[in-house]
């Protein structure tokens, strides 16, 4: 990437995760350019609305039926309210440090306490928006037990992301995935799993892909999917449960529209996008890439006398300046902000963009030479050397 004084940068952020393939792929760009030259919308389902629609049903098992959207925001709202539509129930279970999109009922933040009713973090959301949105602490099993023990009846959907990479990058463990599933099916709750970001990136079945391995006959009730299925363009979906998402109007009462939805030129990208991350060992080249990155973090940290813990799935990573990996948004803000400050801009002066946060996960894609990775590694070295 190059910015306006033209310099020039080894990009991890991917614009924040769609860029699997790095920018500007010839065959993405080639199917966007003969969409445009199509006709940019027509207002009524197209041919690729539904070949796209079949894709994802075809990679996420959990998916019997799909609704095209056109942001991340957008699918994480129908899905709630579609959620609440199809239980009668008006509670919803998110935990701290995931982000679901800016929609109000989800822009909020633990109260004081265990398990308790949220506050709005953004200006503009009034407070009853927000109180029937019980937030909880990531991978504590124990209060997802006692949200379900106090309030079962009235629980909507328990909405997560399998691994949460709006902090940084933390996986939800797998006596909390099962659990959270359990609890779910026990007290007639829909799960969701907010696959944004992990959707298409960590595995091509997404992270509950990696769950169902280990759980068996796990399966989320509805999927939130966005940023890779659109390839760069706007572009996202929600689906799952054929009987959950019959619900959905025009059939059922829960309303969901939208005049660019489905549109042929995001469809087009989309489609492109899936059909290159489909290649026999594309996950597995990109996710090699991915751990030789991280591990040479590792390394370049340890050399300096620096504490690094990593992680990484697929084409995701994390990295933290604390000796163990967290496993919850209190323990990742235990990280060293001011370090991590200099960590950041030491590599940008340096022609690497990472994220420029402590809470913002990285993304490599397919585009990043062994080069980039080695020039990213000594860049690193320096900084840490400086750091230490
Ligand atoms: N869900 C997750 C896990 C995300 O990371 C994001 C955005 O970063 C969203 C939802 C919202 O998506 P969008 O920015 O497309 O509205």
């Amino acid at each position: 990437m190059w910015d306006a004084e033209g310099r020039r940068y080894i990009d991890y952020i991917g614009s924040w995760g769609p860029m699997i393939l790095g920018h500007g792929h010839p065959a993405v760009l080639e199917a966007v350019s003969q969409a445009v030259s199509q006709g940019l919308s027509f207002g009524a389902p197209t041919e690729r609305e539904i070949e796209l629609a079949e894709e994802i049903i075809a990679l996420l098992p959990s998916v019997e039926m799909v609704r095209l959207v056109n942001s991340g925001t957008e699918a994480s709202m129908s899905a709630i309210r579609l959620a609440r539509g199809a239980t009668g129930r008006s509670k919803i279970v998110k935990f701290e440090g995931c982000y679901h999109g800016h929609a109000d009922a989800l822009l909020v933040k633990a109260g004081s306490g265990l398990a308790t009713f949220g506050q709005a973090t953004s200006a503009g959301v009034p407070a009853p928006v927000v109180q029937d949105t019980l937030v909880l602490a990531y991978n504590s099993v124990e209060q997802l037990e006692q949200a379900f023990a106090q309030h079962g009846a009235d629980i909507a959907c328990v909405i997560m992301e399998p691994i949460a990479g709006n902090m940084n990058f933390v996986r939800a463990s797998l006596p909390f995935m099962q659990r959270a599933r359990q609890l779910c099916s026990e007290h007639g709750a829909l799960l969701i799993i907010d696959e944004v970001m992990t959707g298409f990136r960590v595995a091509l079945g997404g992270a509950q892909s990696l769950y169902a391995q280990q759980i068996p006959g796990f399966a989320p009730d509805l999927t939130v999917m966005g940023k890779v299925i659109g390839g760069g363009m706007p572009l996202a979906a929600f689906g799952g449960r054929r009987d959950v998402m019959e619900h959905l109007a025009p059939q059922g009462g829960v309303y969901q529209a939208g005049t660019l939805s489905g549109n042929p030129v995001a469809t087009a990208c989309g489609l492109a996008t899936l059909r290159q991350i489909q290649q026999p060992g594309f996950h597995a080249r990109l996710g090699e890439r991915t751990q030789q990155l991280v591990q040479g973090l590792q390394t370049a940290a340890a050399e300096a006398g620096l504490a690094l813990s990593v992680d990484s799935e697929g084409g995701l990573f994390g990295f933290f300046l604390l000796p163990q990996l967290p496993q919850n948004y209190q323990q990742v803000m235990q990280s060293d902000g001011t370090q991590f400050n200099r960590l950041f801009h030491g590599l940008l002066e340096r022609g690497v963009y990472l994220a420029p946060a402590l809470y913002e996960a990285g993304f490599v894609s397919a585009a990043h030479t062994e080069d980039d990775i080695a020039q990213t590694l000594e860049a690193a070295r320096a900084v840490f050397r400086q750091m230490a």
